[in-house]
This record gives C-alpha cells, sequence and structure tokens, in this order.
C-alpha cells in the first residue's frame, strides 16, 4: 500500500504522525507527509490505522 496526504485538507494536528512516525512525518509547510513511497508491510497497520484517525480525511490510502 502507499499513502498520500492532501496538503489542503491536512491541518496539523499530528496523529499520523503519532500514531505512525516512520510513514508520516512534518514537511517543510508544517504539514505531514507520507517519507516512504511503498509502506512496509509491518507498518501497514499502523499506517491504516493513522488514515482512520485524520480529523479531515486528508490521508488516502493506494
Ligand atoms: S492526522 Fe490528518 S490532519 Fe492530522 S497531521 Fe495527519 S494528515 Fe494532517
Amino acid at each position: 500500500m502507499r499513502v498520500q496526504v492532501d496538503q489542503d485538507l491536512c491541518i496539523s494536528c499530528g496523529t499520523c504522525i503519532d500514531i505512525c512516525p516512520d510513514v508520516f512525518d512534518w514537511n517543510e509547510d508544517e504539514k505531514a507527509q507520507a517519507v516512504v513511497g511503498e509502506v512496509p508491510e509491518e507498518l501497514e497497520n499502523d499506517a491504516h490505522e493513522a488514515v482512520e484517525s485524520c480529523p479531515t480525511s486528508a490521508i488516502s490510502e493506494y
């Protein structure tokens, strides 16, 4: 799986980074972004939880 953060929807709450810091991190605009291409299998559950937990549904999973 891959994940992508819609920069227009991200409100910089930090939830995704708290849940899955190996996949999400802050960018220079102080928004979250994915820092990996393909999410490693062992991180898929956490990445999925981050997708589900984003308050603005800014993260797409594909
Ligand atoms: S959980 Fe959603 S709104 Fe919060 S930092 Fe992550 S992408 Fe942005």
